[in-house]
């Protein structure tokens, strides 16, 4: 793929997975101070590969979880309700009638991060810099409190509750899809240390950028040129052909299928997508989060059984806002379990090395059996 077609693209700092997080935080703490802040964030391109780096000095700030000591009781915990003073003022939360913003009675609640990568003012300014090219950080960084209370795990929660942080994801990215600043809404969940996450409370992020990510893009790249050569999503293709194969699958409803991918970078990797073609998330139908839910809680209860609890993300990879609907692109959820470490050959390669074979772990998870009935629910 010819590099130096490709627009503007982004990666996130110190992850070779691009989720969002520093994951060298502890050893950071101890220059923390010594870092001199930036006034915004500034976004900076790298000239040779062409991909994009966030750097922002707020995030050098923001607490590290001790992972010797026991979790945090709610009462100290800032996502739990009751602490609500200790986020920034909620963007949107869905509670019950009669309760106030700020103020105990929601189920899940949106609040803007308060370490920031990307800062919601300003304007991009993007200007030259000798042979680099920069632009101020504009973007929004949100944090999706999926609890009241102090649970640790998406998957203990009831498919209802699921569905309702589904509900708000797509509500997020409609509403800042309207800033014609910013081109592409990324949401990805952090959970466990090795996952780069920092607090335990269940939550999940949206980041916002005003460039497409380096991944997105070369999947798009990828897609299109299977479109352009076939006539055909490449996404659509493979449920196609993983559903009548049926021996990566994980599990397969009316609308959705998650199965672990042929070319898996990682132990149990697993994707999950529509089965109808579809280029947005955002574009969702409720019969779709209806089922979403229940997939969402079966994986991850799955996962959570099979790995004994493991550190994972989850991001979604949809198309970017300033798109129509895309024939050649589909969106899709990526779970990753982070059970291998990314070392040097794959820092300098881009290779992955997975021990696991993805109709193993695909097997080993079906043969996992879950009870998605019950669940904390506020
Ligand atoms: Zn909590
Ligand atoms: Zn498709
Ligand atoms: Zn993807």
């Amino acid at each position: 793929m010819p590099r130096r077609r490709q627009r503007l693209r982004l990666c996130f700092p110190a992850n070779l997975q691009h989720y969002g997080e520093i994951e060298m935080d502890e050893n950071l703490k101890g220059v923390a101070g010594a870092i001199k802040g930036l006034a915004i964030p500034e976004l900076r391109k790298d000239p040779i590969v062409g991909r994009w780096v966030i750097i922002a000095t707020e995030r050098a700030k923001r607490p590290v979880s001790q992972k010797q000591e026991p979790f945090p009781e709610s009462s100290s915990c800032p996502f739990c309700a009751g602490n609500e003073k200790e986020t920034p003022h909620e963007i949107i939360a869905y509670r019950s009638r009669g309760s106030r913003q700020d103020e105990p009675g929601w189920r899940v609640r949106v609040v803007p991060n308060k370490y920031p990568a990307l800062q919601i003012e300003g304007d991009l300014n993007k200007r030259g810099d000798g042979i680099y090219d920069r632009m101020n950080g504009i973007g929004a960084h949100e944090v999706i409190l999926e609890c009241p209370f102090h649970e640790t795990s998406l998957a203990n929660l009831t498919e209802d509750n699921i569905r309702e942080i589904l509900w708000v994801y797509r509500d997020r990215l409609v509403d800042l899809k309207k800033d014609p600043r910013l081109v592409y809404g990324m949401v990805f969940k952090n959970v466990g240390a090795a996952a780069g996450a920092s607090l335990e409370h269940s939550h999940s992020q949206l980041i916002v950028t005003p460039i497409v990510p380096i991944n997105v893009w070369e999947e798009m790249t990828g897609a299109m040129e299977f479109y352009n050569y076939r006539g055909r999503c490449i996404y659509c293709d493979m449920i196609y052909q993983e559903a009548s194969a049926s021996k990566r699958i994980v599990m397969e409803t009316p609308h959705f299928i998650a199965f672990c991918p042929y070319a898996s970078r990682f132990p149990f990797e697993t994707w999950i997508l529509p089965k109808v073609h579809n280029s947005h998330f955002e574009n969702i139908q409720k019969i779709e989060v209806d089922d979403l839910g229940t997939v969402m809680k079966t994986v991850l209860m799955k996962l959570e059984i099979c790995l004994e609890r493991p550190a994972y993300n989850y991001i979604i990879h949809t198309s970017p806002f300033d798109t129509q609907s895309l024939p050649h692109y589909h969106w899709h959820i990526e779970v990753i379990p982070r059970l291998t470490r990314v070392a040097g050959f794959e820092w300098g390669t881009g290779f992955y090395i997975n021990p696991v074979p993805p109709e193993q772990a695909a097997s080993m998870l079906r043969d996992t059996a879950v009870d998605v009935s019950g669940g904390r629910t506020a």
